[in-house]
């Protein structure tokens, strides 16, 4: 089943967020593919839920997941009225230090204007999951144990707290995880977790490493369609998936040298 992973939308990205924005006039395009298209939109929270039950027939025909990163305020401006106008649900993962008024739990450097708690609640109380993507956005398979805890705890208490809701879904910051990152999302409760990775998810896939596909701003309507569709995963994903692959074992040994030499 296809999971998608959109950034900002908007018509005037900056230029940090613009590889990975899709214009509101596009993203309306794609909501409109997949009504029509017969495909059932679920949150990540929703997928995980049928995901631990029994038999295969309890996952609707055609699902779909649609998943925003980060937190960008233009969610809420942009996004948030087209899912509502679809009846899309769908997932925001936020990064809770780059929320705007995150106040003395400010932490990282948010890349363009980020919602409001206000907002957060507002897209939540629409049906929107609110899940995790750490507290200051950091690589997180290269910190140490207890920051790699600390990212992972503080951002799920922060959103439960500020949100109301329990938080069971997360995405890895850049998609980067390991073994151990992964053992440490675990234990700290959530059901699922998305990568990066450019592949359709499947039953061979952990729950907490679900491939996801990249939404960007150079995604063509045909290729969009060719991915959801999955019939042929077009070659720009294959070639982004064998980088991914090559450069987590990169990211093994950078690891493990930092290990040695007592930086982490
Ligand atoms: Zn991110």
């Amino acid at each position: 089943m296809p999971i998608l992973m959109y950034h900002s939308v908007s018509d005037r990205p900056n230029a940090e967020t613009k590889p990975l924005a899709v214009r509101p006039s596009t993203f309306a395009e794609h909501l409109s593919y997949l009504k029509e298209s017969g495909f059932t939109p679920l949150t990540m929270a929703g997928l995980a839920a049928l995901l631990h039950e029994e038999n295969d027939r309890s996952l609707p025909e055609r699902p779909i997941v649609v998943t925003f990163d980060d937190g960008y305020a233009d969610f809420h401006r942009e996004a948030l009225p087209l899912l509502r106008r679809y009846d899309f649900p769908a997932t925001v993962f936020l990064t809770s230090g780059w929320v705007s008024d995150a106040g003395k739990d400010a932490a990282g450097r948010p890349l363009d204007t980020m919602l409001t708690w206000s907002q957060v609640r507002e897209a939540a109380s629409c049906g929107i999951e609110i899940g995790g993507h750490s507290h200051s956005h950091p690589q997180l398979d290269q910190l140490s144990d207890h920051e790699l805890r600390q990212e992972l705890w503080r951002n799920k208490a922060l959103l439960e707290d500020r949100v109301g809701t329990a938080v069971s879904t997360m995405a890895y910051p850049y998609g980067y995880s390991s073994v151990r990152v992964r053992r440490e999302v675990r234990r700290a409760g959530y059901r699922a977790a998305c990568a990066v990775s450019n592949a359709l998810a499947a039953d061979r896939h952990d729950e907490l490493a679900l491939p996801r596909l990249t939404i960007a701003e150079n995604t063509s309507m045909k290729l969009f369609s060719r991915a959801v569709e999955g019939s042929r995963v077009p070659l720009i994903y294959l070639r982004e998936r064998m980088l991914t692959r090559g450069y987590a074992v990169v990211r093994r040994t950078r690891y493990g040298l930092r290990k040695v030499r007592g930086l982490v």
